[in-house]
């Protein structure tokens, strides 16, 4: 399913159906009957990784001229939404796979893209992103780990918390400060791709509320070496821009994930309304009901729009900190709202285990959380509203 970048909008249009398409086929058959049981046990989904690299997932983003399937953002965020529909796990093994390859695309040196590139997007190699330590998480600034020059590296001390694909990714991107005493202080920091090895294992998975299979990983580093190519860019001091250039596009496929929560937790409540049935008519009849179907609708919709919005504005380059940080504010809402709205719909069987509403419950507050706080978006919001409009 490969999308060639010399293609006409129309056939471009065309691909996307095609790949779409195929996603929807994936979900219904491999993903879907499983969901359920390997949540419930908390397993690393293996074989529908294997299907995701078979099928070129892991490349999606990424260059054709590097094996990558070449998506715009805008089809990469359907297929983030079809995903996290049916189980937003899924769609965390690829996500922040894709931030590491679009920070090393858009910042690494040539001789990096040529090398690491061709193996993220044939799913050869697959990782995520070390930002978040015990003491910091929103204030990146003030990390703890240190990258101190040894030879022809560095030697990395320090430790990372809640790092999804820690254990089962084979590289990770690790953001570590080169010089702590720097002001601004971000210009003290860089980053690093970092190969698994045996110095360098991750076993530690943290215990979550949701967010099952996936791995989220804790690890320290004693003195890891790492080789001088492997700092992306080449130079020292831009780790933080560079790992905030992806993160635009992690705030994008969060959003996405909103969408697909949002709208899984409508669908499922308009289809229920309409068999369940109390004082003798089905629920949908009742206008409590149909208020609360309306306004998750309405969330459905505004969480759409926006995330298409901010999807348009990445594929044109455009700077768009401002549209992402919107849609991933407004959709991760949508996705907390719905799935509280569709328990109540629901009643008692919301709250069971043997259906999937509990389960996009217990997802969607990660939502809130990842790829910077929401409390954090309505910052970098305001700063954007103030910058754009001088008075
Ligand atoms: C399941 C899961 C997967 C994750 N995956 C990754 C990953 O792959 N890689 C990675 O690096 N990290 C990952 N994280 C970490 C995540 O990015 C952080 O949890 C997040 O950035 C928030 O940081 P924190 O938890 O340290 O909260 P803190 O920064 O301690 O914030 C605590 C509270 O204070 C608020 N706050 C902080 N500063 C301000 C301010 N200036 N103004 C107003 N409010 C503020 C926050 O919004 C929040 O409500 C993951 C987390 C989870 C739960």
């Amino acid at each position: 399913m490969a999308l060639a970048e010399e293609f006409t909008a129309e056939e471009r249009a065309e691909q996307e159906r095609m790949v779409l398409d195929s996603v929807d086929r994936f979900l219904e058959r491999d993903v879907a009957p499983y969901a359920h049981d390997l949540e419930a046990e908390d397993t690393y989904p293996q074989e529908i990784v294997d299907k995701m690299v078979d099928m070129g997932l892991f490349g999606a983003t990424i260059g054709v001229e590097y094996g990558g399937l070449g998506l715009s953002a805008s089809t990469y965020a359907k297929i983030v939404e079809r995903v996290s529909a049916v189980w937003m796990s899924v769609s965390g093994i690829f996500n922040s796979h894709l931030i590491m390859a679009a920070t090393v695309e858009r910042a690494g040196t040539e001789e990096q893209k040529a090398k690491w590139l061709p193996r993220f997007a044939s799913g050869e190699l697959r990782g995520g992103i070390a930002l978040t330590e015990p003491d910091a998480g929103t204030d990146l600034q003030g990390i703890r780990t240190r990258a101190d020059k040894s030879g022809n590296g560095y030697v990395l001390n320090g430790a990372k918390t809640w790092i999804s694909n820690a254990v089962e990714g084979g590289v990770l991107a690790i953001l570590a400060k080169t010089d702590p005493e720097a002001e601004p202080r971000h210009k003290g920091m860089s980053l690093f791709l970092v190969e698994k090895s045996k110095e360098f294992k991750v076993d530690k998975r943290m215990k979550k509320l949701g967010y099952k299979g996936i791995d989220s990983g804790e690890f320290i580093m004693d003195d890891l070496f790492v080789p001088g190519e492997n700092l992306v860019g080449g130079g020292e001091g831009r780790g933080l821009q560079q790992i905030l250039g992806g993160l635009e596009l992690g705030r994008i496929n969060v959003a996405a994930r909103g969408v697909g929560i949002a709208r899984a937790c409508l669908l499922k409540s308009v289809e229920y309304a309409q068999i369940r049935k109390t004082f003798g008519k089905p629920i949908c009849e009742h206008q409590s009901i149909q208020i609360k179907l309306a306004d998750m609708a309405v969330q459905v919709e505004t969480a759409r729009l926006l995330t298409e919005q901010a999807a348009r504005a990445y594929d044109k380059g455009e700077r768009c900190d401002m549209e992402a940080g919107m849609a991933k504010l407004v959709a991760s809402e949508a996705a907390l709202s719905n799935s509280l709205e569709a328990m109540r719909i629901h009643g008692a069987y919301g709250y069971s285990k043997e259906f999937d509403i509990e389960r996009y419950y217990r997802d969607a507050p990660l939502l809130a959380i990842g790829e910077g706080t929401n409390e954090l978006q309505k910052l970098i919001i305001a700063k954007q509203v103030i910058a754009r409009n001088p008075a």
